[in-house]
Formats: C-alpha cells, sequence, structure tokens
C-alpha cells in the first residue's frame, strides 16, 4: 500500500465499503513496464479500471489504449486520447459499435473468426485488423479459457480472406490469461505465433504487428516474478523468432498497472464461532462477491488482507461478504487466518485491489449501493 494511500485512509476515515486508489502508483506502473520493455508500445486494457482519473494520467504519459465496447473507446476520447491510439481488442463487437468506432477513427480492430471479419469489412471498410490466436494458459490465475482466439492454421486463412475483403491485415494477437505468473507462457506463445508471420509473407501478406496481450502479474497474497523476468523472457523469444526484423510490439497490461495502485477499505460485520467444536471463525465483511470481488471465484485471485491486530495470535477463518446469498464467500479452502481479536466494527484493508473491482460491483444487490471511488 502507498503512503499515501495510507494517510488517506487515516486522515478522512472514508464510509466503507470504499476503493481509495492512487493514481501516481499507476503511472509508475506504466513506466516501470515502458522501461523493462522498451521495444514495445502499451495499449493499457481499459477494462481492469476505466476510472477517468486513471485514464487521463495515462494519456498524459502517451498511453495508447486496449478497449473492448463502443462505451469504453468513447471514455478514452472524453480522457483526450487520440482515436488513432485505441485499439478496438474484443473479438467481439455489434455492428453498430464497430461502425461508431470507424466514425470516431479507432486506429486498429481484433476479430477471430470469418463472421466477425465480415462484420468489420461492412462496416468498417479498410481498417486495420489483427487476428487473434489461441495459446495455453497454463500459469494463469484468471484464465481467458476457450472464449477467444482461434488456430495458426485457421489465422493464415483469415489473414488471407482480409486481405481480400479490402481490410489491411496488420498483425497477431494472443492473450495468455490474466495474472499470469510463469513467464514460459509468453515464449511459447511468441514462438507459435511467429511461424505465422514467415508464413503469411510467403504468401504475399506482410504482417508488421504482434499483440503479446495482457497478464503480468500484480502481487497478491504470493510472490510473483517481477516484471523484468517477464521482460527478459520476452526479449529473448522475440529476438529467437525475429532476429533483428522485429516487427512493432504491443502489449495490453490492464491488471499490472493498476493491480496494486488500490486498497478496498472494509469493515468487519461479524465475527462468528458457528460451530464451538471447529476453530475456523467465520469473518463477514461489508463487501463481497458482488461488491466487486468477482475474481475471488473460485479462490483465483487471493487478496492480503490487513487488519488493526496485525502481529497478535491468529487463527483459522472462512471469508464472506454481506449479502443474502450463498455464493457471496470469498475464501474457504485458501486457508487465510486473521487475528482472533478481530472483531464486529472493525476496519481491515484488501489490498491490491485496483485491477477488477469496482466495475464488476452490483447495482444495489440486496440494496448494497455500487463500491464508492476515490482517486487520489
Ligand atoms: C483483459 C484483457 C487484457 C488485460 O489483461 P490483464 O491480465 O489485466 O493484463 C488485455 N488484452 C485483452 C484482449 C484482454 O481481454
Amino acid at each position: 500500500m502507498t503512503q499515501k494511500i495510507a494517510r488517506y485512509l487515516a486522515d478522512h476515515q472514508p464510509a466503507t465499503p470504499c476503493l481509495v486508489f492512487d493514481v501516481d502508483r499507476a503511472e509508475e506502473n506504466f513506466r516501470a513496464l515502458q522501461h523493462a520493455l522498451p521495444v514495445a508500445r502499451i495499449y493499457y486494457a481499459v477494462k481492469a479500471n476505466p476510472a477517468a482519473p486513471v485514464l487521463e494520467r495515462l494519456v498524459r504519459l502517451g498511453s495508447f489504449f486496449d478497449a473492448a465496447s463502443i462505451e469504453e473507446i468513447e471514455a478514452c476520447l472524453a480522457a483526450g486520447a487520440r482515436a488513432e491510439a485505441i485499439s478496438f481488442g474484443n473479438t467481439i463487437k455489434k455492428a453498430s459499435a464497430i461502425a461508431r468506432a470507424h466514425a470516431h477513427g479507432v486506429g486498429m480492430y481484433a476479430f477471430d473468426s470469418a463472421e466477425e471479419l465480415e462484420k468489420l469489412a461492412r462496416h468498417a471498410p479498410g481498417a486495420a485488423v489483427y487476428c487473434r490466436i489461441m495459446v495455453a494458459n497454463a500459469g494463469a490465475d484468471w484464465p481467458l479459457s476457450r472464449k477467444f482466439g482461434t488456430t495458426v492454421e485457421r489465422a493464415r486463412e483469415l489473414m488471407l480472406q482480409a486481405r481480400e475483403l479490402g481490410l489491411d491485415p496488420m498483425g497477431l494477437s494472443f492473450h495468455v490469461g490474466s495474472q499470469q505468473t510463469s513467464t514460459a507462457s509468453y515464449e511459447a506463445a511468441i514462438a507459435k505465433v511467429a511461424i505465422l508471420f514467415t508464413d503469411l509473407r510467403d504468401a504475399g501478406v506482410k504482417l508488421r504487428m504482434m499483440n503479446l496481450g495482457g497478464g503480468f502479474p500484480t502481487r497478491y497474497r504470493d510472490e510473483v516474478p517481477g516484471i523484468g523476468a517477464f521482460a527478459a523472457a520476452i526479449g529473448a523469444a522475440l529476438a529467437r523468432a525475429f532476429g533483428n526484423a522485429l516487427p512493432d510490439i504491443v502489449v495490453e497490461p490492464g491488471r499490472f498497472i493498476v493491480g496494486d495502485a488500490g486498497v478496498v477499505a472494509s469493515e468487519v460485520v461479524l465475527v462468528s464461532q458457528r460451530d464451538p467444536a471447529d476453530p475456523v471463525r467465520w469473518v463477514y465483511l461489508d463487501i463481497g462477491r458482488f461488491g466487486g470481488l468477482a475474481e475471488t471465484e473460485g479462490e483465483a485471485i487471493k487478496y492480503r488482507i490487513a487488519t488493526p491486530h496485525d502481529g497478535t495470535a491468529a487463527g483459522p477463518v472462512s471469508i464472506a461478504g454481506p449479502t443474502c446469498d450463498g455464493a457471496d464467500i470469498l475464501y474457504e479452502k485458501s486457508n487465510y487466518r486473521l487475528p482472533l481479536a478481530l472483531t464486529a466494527g472493525d476496519r481491515v484493508e484488501l489490498r491490491a485491489t485496483g485491477a477488477y473491482v469496482t466495475t464488476y460491483a452490483s447495482q444495489g444487490f440486496n440494496g448494497f449501493a455500487p463500491l464508492k471511488e476515490h482517486y487520489i
């Protein structure tokens, strides 16, 4: 947690639950990635945290943007981004959204199917397009499963078809899954996708861009490799695949930029020893699955939780949210331990909650208001 956030929480004691977000930390993360991977152009994945203060700061830093919807595109434009600096990176787009993005002058478009390609040709004639290839997501705590991407063989056909449809087949992309903790996943994906650069050049289509997607991890409960380790693995894989003839390299970090820039302040609603024979206490917070902590599904993302009693004797806990829904359990199997002194009314902090939290909050389920946000 940054000193700025600690001071804000101490001085303001904001009503909980709320997110306090240090925009300077997002800038530091952006600069760290830029420094580690200078060959890459950074397209911030807007969905990780689309708040205006974040987008405006990134515009000032010269960031590009990966947007998933026309609403995200227009949020970037409102924050001052140039349309050419925006990629419409969702492979699933409404025709009306494509047409509106094209009218704005949005720079490039993702696809992974013939059907989407035809939509692009009709509603964004002549646009620069890139094909998303499915790669292994092993090592990712929040994998993207089978929903996106196509095979290398199919991508080859689709890129040739893109040219026939009058589009500009500019490059290829992949995404190794979010909160990816294995540097080898990028190496394998780069090697796999690079083959198609040669293959398509032989077929008369000269690609000029490889998009490595996002996935760079934030530190939650467990340690993760630093950005330098990812950059070294990626640099070596690119050198092996392309030598000196590197295409334009794009990365689309979301979580890495904003994850550790935010802290959720929460209040303990109840601590109960539900079974006197069971040492596991149930701790209910005023934020849960529906308050924005959607990534606790399957206990995939394990947030660090700080309490006022840290350093004193602790015991095992299950941790849940405040709603009347049985799915609103954050952690039951991940061996969380919290201080025995923890009690209702205590304020706790969920660390590194700047990514994928505010926008996952429900609109008043059980009457609970959406998460409040403070950008400082
Ligand atoms: C979600 C997403 C990202 C960002 O992923 P992170 O793991 O947050 O870095 C990047 N690219 C695409 C296409 C995505 O869907």
